[in-house]
């Protein structure tokens, strides 16, 4: 979580989303329905893939309200894995290599983008002009220009960096910024860029469960669980005064909801007249309204109702852990160095506490968690960075606190990821983490 450009807190507590991103999560969600129709399998690889996907994908349903209990998901998933066929339309991956469009489709699977925070730039961010088939694909933290130089001198046709190399808006590509420099070095080399970001923070499996997993297994929660696409975002209820007044307002409905499919239910029929509800979508809200208010009866009886996204379990910002073997402050300390391979950490003691004291529950934010890990109840919170005065506030209720520095608390799920995303390619695809990528801190 948070970004290498800076702000990561500021952004992840207030979740304003800059302009330029509303393009990128638009061409994430018509990733959805494209990677549903076509998942299903074909050989082992992909077998194992979704026998591996099953285990921790959700299940999306972005145009509709319906929302499925555990039970229910997994059912569906598992008569998924039996009943799809993988059609990847053009495979190359008989070949050994695979298209750009068909790792996209992988990685989807693997954590949808719409699981990413609103302000957040994920998916494809540099895409090669001149197709080519993807057979060198390099994970990295954070993609500087030792990262890049790896990139070229190893023939890498895809870099997916955990942190978008492209955040903030441009208006030119040129050589004085180091961004920029980067985004034009990958479009020379023909060298696809993508970034996963926040999808790996929330999705289940994904980031925050590898980092709360170094304590050992517990009985783990999401802090800010993730909501579900929901087309239809309000209801309009109304009174209508005959079945011919119902099917000419419907009509007219219709006629204000180009993008989703009307939705409308006629509860009942009384003395008083035809009760109808109906869903639309927030850009089809006003248009709507507008319509009802010409009519006299809906416009005397109009209620507008807010609906509310269905929720994602087991996705989302944060992890909690009710620990099944409480350790000492002590043993969690060595465990976390272990878990994150670092020599070093820092710690905050909690007011009362000691390094003999019992952590029985720990909260976990990946990168600069302070914002969502602010005002939880654990022993202990793990997060990347927080201010002095966010770790002063935490240590004053009692919390301690430790700190990895920020990208040293995301680093180690690439070796995870690349396992997950190795079983789902073909043989003839190289999957490699970075050995230049490192936090730029360092203990001295
Ligand atoms: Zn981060």
């Amino acid at each position: 979580m948070g970004h290498s450009a800076g702000c990561p807190s500021e952004v992840k507590g207030k979740r304003k989303a800059p302009l330029m991103l509303t393009a990128c999560r638009n061409l994430s969600r018509t990733f959805l329905p494209l990677t549903y129709r076509r998942l299903c399998t074909r050989g082992s690889w992909t077998h194992q893939a979704a026998l591996s996907t099953a285990s921790f994908s959700p299940l999306f349903l972005p145009h509709s309200h319906i929302f499925l209990t555990n039970q229910a998901t997994s059912a569906l998933l598992n008569s998924s894995i039996h009943s799809h066929i993988f059609c990847l339309s053009h495979s190359t991956f008989s070949s050994g290599v695979m298209e750009l469009k068909e790792v996209l489709q992988v990685l989807e699977q693997l954590a949808p983008l719409s699981l990413a925070e609103s302000w957040d730039n994920v998916g494809l961010l540099v895409e090669p002009s001149k197709p080519r088939p993807v057979k060198t694909i390099l994970l990295t933290n954070d993609l500087t220009d030792a990262v890049m130089a790896e990139a070229e001198a190893m023939s890498c046709d895809l870099i997916i960096s955990y942190h978008p190399p492209l955040f903030r808006p441009f208006k030119r590509l040129v050589q004085k910024d180091w961004k920029q420099r980067l985004a034009i070095r990958a479009v020379e080399a023909g060298i696809a860029i993508f970034s996963p970001h926040t999808s790996w923070d929330s999705v289940k499996g994904g980031v925050n469960d590898w980092l709360v997993g170094g304590l050992g297994s517990g009985q783990v929660s999401v802090l800010s669980e993730a909501k579900g696409d929901a087309s239809h975002s309000h209801k309009l209820e109304f009174m209508a005064k005959s079945a011919g007044e119902v099917q000419g307002i419907l009509e007219e409905l219709k006629a204000c909801d180009s993008e989703t499919t009307l939705q409308h239910a006629i509860s009942r029929s009384d003395s008083s007249g035809i009760h109808v509800s109906v869903t639309c979508s927030d850009s089809a809200l006003t248009p709507s309204v507008q319509t009802l208010l010409r009519h006299n009866a809906p416009s005397q009886s109009l209620c507008i109702l807010k609906l509310e996204k269905p929720p994602l379990p087991g996705h989302g910002q944060g992890r909690l852990s009710i620990l099944d073997q409480p350790v000492t402050m002590e043993m969690a300390i060595q465990k976390m160095k272990s878990h994150l391979g670092l020599s070093h950490l820092r710690l905050a003691l909690g007011s009362g506490q000691t390094l003999e004291s019992s952590v029985n529950s720990v909260a976990v934010c990946a990168g600069s968690g302070a914002s969502v890990l602010n005002g939880v109840k654990a022993d202990l919170y793990i997060t990347g960075e927080m201010s002095h005065h966010e770790v002063l506030d935490a240590v004053a209720k009692g919390m301690s606190v430790i700190l990895s520095d920020h990208s040293n608390s995301e680093r180690g799920y690439l070796a995870v990821f690349k396992e997950r995303l190795a079983v789902r390619l073909p043989e003839g695809v190289t999957v490699a983490v970075s050995k230049t990528d490192r936090d730029p801190l360092e203990v001295v």
